[in-house]
């Protein structure tokens, strides 16, 4: 009691010091990170006449859903694809509320697969698909398979949308699991403790090359394959290419629309968060904030790094443990000749032999819409394309075998490209690559680790990192926070917190 008492006097005196001071801010909430978590909080924050501010590093909005201008072109930087856009899925919700205005168009088929030197379509309708994939695979009788894993898929959205605070289960949350869906959610319980693999037939269990098909569409959402994926979550990401979008602008327009519904403060890089009394104390490179609540959208691993000692034990999960299952990204970006073609979104397989031989299973192809001049002048389409890639795999920026490292994946990758596309060396233009490196540079994550935690069967249910810490106004969110990585989940993720705070 003595030892406390002039520290509070001190502590008092600096807060009232500190409000007093022009370069002080005082905010009821503060958002760290101005990505897609943060800025959809803020903007629904802001909505609801909430003071809030989001911090962001940078001084454009997006974090790994940002973008860059080369020459005449706007490329995605991370993020190229929306999903989440069907009725009442999140991000349809977010648009209703915010009334945004951004053109969005839905991509039919949502992702073209190209394996065995063949492509293989992905309509939204659900019975041409099942007819795509046998032909494709030579297979019989799969609908059963299929139509289950559709019902999981509509079952599983209903949970996540139903239950606030799933994967919460602090003791004064208890209750709102038991609601009248709890009797329709307990049906899935087998389904939270098996993975995918488990629940495959056995016509597709036996054959290598629908596995290796299934882990690359798992990859795209779970960022793991079907051995570990829950089921649960599983058969959401088999049906991603279902509900796929294109945005006219790009990630450009949709988070310079979210930046301007919320306060946002750029170039303001957080160092450290401390409390003071009750409310936290944020310290950027050149400023002070106070806040009564504060929600960190940047990886767990990044917010701990700026957490004071006392704060420290709020995140308590094994972050070693967890950042060495974590992804980065290799990417290239280029412009071509605009062509007429099925989608605007692929996934390139690699050979069981190219892939032993380069050590990449698949890349993701992303193209802007031919119509598109916010993008691409006239007769140009802009290319993302973006690889799944360790980052203790690549050299790091300052290592010498670096810049070979870079273009030894390139040529790799625009090798298969431009065989698949039909294109040649001379029509490529404006050609730039990332590392973990540059992700790491412009995304702030530390190692470039991009894309959240992979969805384990051993993390799930009970271990996965939920927003609520045993601090009631200290929040986590964004892609390392369930549920994970993409618009649609960290916007999710956004949506539950709101509909906490608007409690509180
Ligand atoms: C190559 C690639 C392709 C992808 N493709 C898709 C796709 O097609 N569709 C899809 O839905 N998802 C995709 N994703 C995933 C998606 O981009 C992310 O899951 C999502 O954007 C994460 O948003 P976030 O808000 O959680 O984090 P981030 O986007 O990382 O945002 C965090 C923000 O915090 C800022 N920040 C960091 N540190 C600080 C600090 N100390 N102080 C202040 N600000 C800070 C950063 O600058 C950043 O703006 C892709 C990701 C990558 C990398």
């Amino acid at each position: 009691m003595f030892l406390y008492r002039p520290c509070l006097f001190a502590e008092t005196l600096y807060l009232s010091k500190m409000t007093h001071m022009n370069s002080v801010n005082e905010r009821e909430i503060i958002i760290i990170g101005g990505g897609s978590a943060g800025l959809a909080l803020g903007a629904l924050l802001k909505n609801d006449g909430r003071d809030v501010l989001v911090l962001e590093a940078h001084k454009y909005p997006g974090g790994s859903s940002s973008y860059f201008h080369r020459g005449p072109f706007t490329f995605d930087a991370g993020a190229t694809t929306f999903s989440g856009l069907a009725d009442l899925r999140p991000i349809d919700l977010l648009i209703k509320k915010l009334c945004l205005t951004n053109q969005f168009t839905k991509i039919d088929p949502g992702i073209v697969f190209h394996l065995n030197n063949r492509f293989l379509l992905r309509p939204s309708n659900h019975q041409e698909w099942i007819k795509n994939f046998e032909s494709f695979f030579n297979l019989h009788s799969t609908a059963e398979f299929w139509n289950k894993e559709k019902i999981l898929h509509d079952k599983a959205w209903s949970i996540i949308q139903n239950f606030p605070y799933f994967p919460s289960f602090k003791f004064n949350f208890l209750s709102s699991y038991l609601n009248r869906k709890t009797l329709f959610a307990s049906t899935l319980f087998p389904t939270l403790f098996e993975s995918l693999e488990d629940a495959l037939p056995l016509q597709l269990k036996n054959r290598s090359d629908v596995k290796s098909f299934l882990n690359e569409l798992l990859f795209i959402t779970a960022q793991n394959t079907s051995e570990h994926t829950p089921h649960l979550l599983a058969a959401m990401g088999l049906f991603y290419p279902e509900d796929t979008h294109y945005c006219y602008g790009g990630m450009n327009c949709f988070m310079h629309s979210l930046a301007e519904k919320t306060n946002i403060e750029y170039k303001q890089k957080v160092q450290s968060i401390s409390k003071v009394q009750n409310k936290f104390l944020i310290k950027t490179t050149d400023k002070e904030f106070i806040a009564q609540k504060i929600i960190s959208t940047i990886p767990i691993w990044n917010t701990k790094k700026l957490l004071s000692s006392e704060l420290a034990p709020l995140i308590s999960h094994n972050i070693d443990q967890l950042k060495e299952e974590c992804w980065s990204a290799f990417s290239l970006y280029f412009a071509v000749p605009a062509k007429d073609r099925e989608s605007l979104y692929y996934q390139i397989h690699f050979s069981p032999e190219e892939k032993s031989l380069h050590q990449i299973a698949s890349f993701f192809v992303s193209f802007s819409a031919k119509d598109d001049e916010a993008r691409a002048p006239r007769g140009f389409q802009t290319v993302t394309i973006s690889i799944h890639m360790k980052p203790k795999k690549f050299k790091s920026k300052n290592e010498p075998d670096y810049q070979d490292q870079k273009l030894k994946y390139s040529k790799i990758i625009l090798d298969k490209f431009l065989s698949v596309f039909d294109y040649r060396y001379e029509h490529i233009q404006h050609l730039t690559s990332g590392s973990p490196s540059t992700f790491a540079r412009y995304t702030l994550r530390e190692d470039g680790l991009v894309g959240g935690i992979p969805h384990d069967l051993k993390r799930f249910p009970f271990d996965l990192i939920s927003p609520y810490t045993r601090d009631e106004n200290f929040f986590l969110l964004g892609d390392t926070v369930f549920p994970g990585q993409g618009l649609a989940a960290t916007i999710h993720g956004a949506q539950q917190l709101h509909k906490h705070l608007t409690l509180k």
